[in-house]
């Protein structure tokens, strides 16, 4: 397997983002704008106005930032048209024309409309892309992620610049609203002991490619042992699938912690991923098949600020899973899943990340 490797960045002399929510440039590309930011760019943010307070939000996720505000009163092509003349950033990033989401769509449009007669009159901005959009997927199917940007070094900044956005579903760190029964047992996560866990690499574009999968002997059939399929809806508790990254993995049982070494020899040695998951619901043809309890968020506070979520497919012809990235909060997370399943043939699981953790 080749790691994946990201090219050093080379910020732009000036970048603007045009977004449909106040939290977008935050959500969508604060790694990047802070990055920006960072290495001496003009950084502004432009998003329709929202009434309170959404608007004070947007203003102060901005500032963590480093970032310049505009609020658009009205989101027409003039609006985006003036924004452009005035700042002529170098790079303008905005949604993919054909984000799953309609107001992304709409704002994205607005723009793209705005930019011919702006480029001709000068020159900027010189390169526009699209950011990253919710479980990586637009209307026509998985985002290819051309650029892939390494924003390790922003990622707690990224945080702040969302935290600030109190308003909106957290899911940062934050425990689930209501103490929820944990099916198997009490004691903690497996996957965080013994292992020494890295920062997070959180990535513009869509970071889990078709790359990211396992080989079928190790998921689906000894889970947990000889306790079946976890693609069976009739599995009445949640349990745990552990997934190494691109590798095969080994499935423990749900009454048992592994112990560090278990887990290590469990691992094939190379630049891996491991994470931890916990069913949380199965979909087949956009039908909820079954729900499972989910479980305390994760004892890793340095992971347990992503309360990620992820699909797992059904094996393709080459009896290969796939795990797809969904992102917060939980409740797109499920219409994600639930999407997805009118997609493929047999069912998808909706996962949550309770653990995640990388090492070479
Ligand atoms: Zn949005």
């Amino acid at each position: 397997m080749t790691p994946v490797t990201t090219p050093a960045f080379t910020a732009p002399g000036s970048v603007l983002t045009v977004m449909a929510h106040p939290d977008d440039a935050e959500l969508w590309a604060g790694g990047t704008l802070a990055l920006c930011g960072a290495a001496g760019a003009a950084v502004t943010i432009a998003v329709p106005r929202h009434p309170e307070p959404r608007a004070a939000e947007a203003a102060a996720g901005a500032a963590v930032l480093g970032a310049g505000l505009y609020q658009l009163e009205q989101p027409t092509t003039a609006a985006p048209r003036e924004l452009l003349l005035e700042t002529q950033p170098e790079v303008v990033i905005t949604h993919p024309l054909r984000d799953v989401h309609a107001d992304h769509r709409r704002i994205a449009e607005v723009l793209l409309n705005a930019l011919p007669e702006v480029v001709i009159t000068t020159g900027h901005p010189r390169r526009v892309y699209t950011a990253d959009t919710y479980n990586g997927l637009t209307l026509d199917g998985t985002i290819p992620a051309h650029t892939v940007v390494d924003i390790s070094s922003t990622w707690t900044t990224k945080q702040r610049a969302l935290a600030a956005h109190a308003s909106q579903p957290q899911g940062l760190g934050r425990p689930p609203r209501a103490a929820r029964p944990r099916p198997w047992g009490r004691g903690q996560h497996g996957a965080a002991r013994g292992l020494r866990p890295r920062r997070i690499r959180v990535m513009a574009g869509s970071p889990n490619s078709k790359s990211d999968r396992v080989t079928p002997e190790h998921l689906g059939h000894d889970w947990p042992a000889h306790g079946g399929n976890p693609f069976d809806a009739d599995l009445p508790w949640a349990g745990r699938l552990y997934w190494a990254r691109a590798k095969p993995s080994r499935v423990f049982p749900p009454d048992r912690e592994p112990a560090g070494d278990e887990l290590y020899a469990a691992i094939p040695m190379g630049y891996t991923t491991l994470a931890t998951l916990e069913r949380l619901a199965l979909f087949h043809r956009g039908r909820r098949l079954a729900a499972w309890e989910q479980g305390p968020p994760s004892s890793n506070v340095q992971l347990a600020g992503l309360q990620q979520y992820q699909v797992l497919l059904p094996p393709d012809d080459e009896g290969r899973y796939q795990l797809v990235g969904v992102n917060w909060p939980e409740r797109f997370a499920v219409g994600a899943a639930e999407q997805l399943s009118g997609r493929v043939d047999g069912p998808v699981l909706l996962c949550r990340v309770v653990d995640h953790c990388g090492w070479h």
